[in-house]
């Protein structure tokens, strides 16, 4: 272990965590370890200060409930959020709010929730909600195993790609085959499970591009990644 330290924060761990989501951070963290880095957690929720200096951003899903409650906060740091995308910090957001880094989600009942608009994404709620088993399949991560239950239905805009496109299950909406939003090294998914754990590959692409932001290069530790495939291959068998 070098004394060069990755900074994760846990963006709204109090009103937007359902799912598992926390197990994106607690794999972010023992990864990071694993490839000889020092992990250091920090939480933000609404009415904090808001800590600039971080190396990677986390979020989680949540109720229409949990994002009205964060809404004005997360329009607050919008700005914030938005230089650091631009300038390349690496962010995984889940559902909820990879709904609110969009433009804003207009829930089942007609209520407006507006987004920061990082992501060039807007997002219907509708009648019938889409749960279960999700495979999708990315050309840099390979096949991408979750789970999925939401409302939503997101369309992406021209200024994102998709994350990837779907195998089993509904993933952004329920027509185009497309799943999740990148933009720069931002990338939102409405896969639960929790993600990470049991696809470790974007872990990975987070901490180098992290590691490469702060110190000009990453140097990673390859290790034993066998009980995540089966994780993986056990998920991958799973009905919708
Ligand atoms: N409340 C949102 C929806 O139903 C997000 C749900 C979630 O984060 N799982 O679409």
């Amino acid at each position: 272990m070098n004394d060069k330290t990755i900074k994760v924060l846990h963006l709204y761990a109090r009103d937007m965590n359902i799912y598992g989501d926390r197990g994106n951070v607690l794999t972010l963290l023992r990864r990071i370890q694993w490839h000889g880095y020092m992990p250091q957690l920090l939480e933000y929720n609404p009415g904090d200060k808001f800590p600039t200096d971080v190396d990677i951003i986390v979020g989680g899903g949540g109720q229409d409930s949990g994002q009205s409650k964060i809404q004005d906060d997360l329009i607050a740091i919008g700005p914030d959020l938005r230089k650091l995308a631009d300038d390349g910090t690496p962010m995984l957001v889940i559902c909820g709010l990879y709904q609110l880094f969009g433009k804003f989600f207009k829930t089942s009942s007609g209520e407006v929730i507006t987004g920061i608009g990082l992501l060039d994404v807007e997002t219907f709620g509708k009648s019938e909600r889409l749960i279960g088993n999700i495979i999708t399949h990315s050309e840099q991560f390979g096949d991408i195993v979750g789970y999925e239950n939401h409302s939503g239905q997101t369309y992406l805009g021209h200024q994102v790609e998709s994350l990837g496109r779907v195998r089993l299950g509904a993933g952004n909406n329920v027509e185009d085959v497309s799943e999740g939003a990148r933009y720069k090294n931002v990338i939102g998914s409405y896969l639960h499970g929790s993600l990470l754990p049991k696809n470790p590959s974007i872990a990975d692409y987070l901490i180098q591009q992290a590691a490469v932001n702060k110190y000009g290069r990453f140097e990673g530790n390859t290790f034993d990644d066998r009980i995540s495939d089966l994780a993986r291959k056990a998920a991958m068998k799973r009905p919708r």
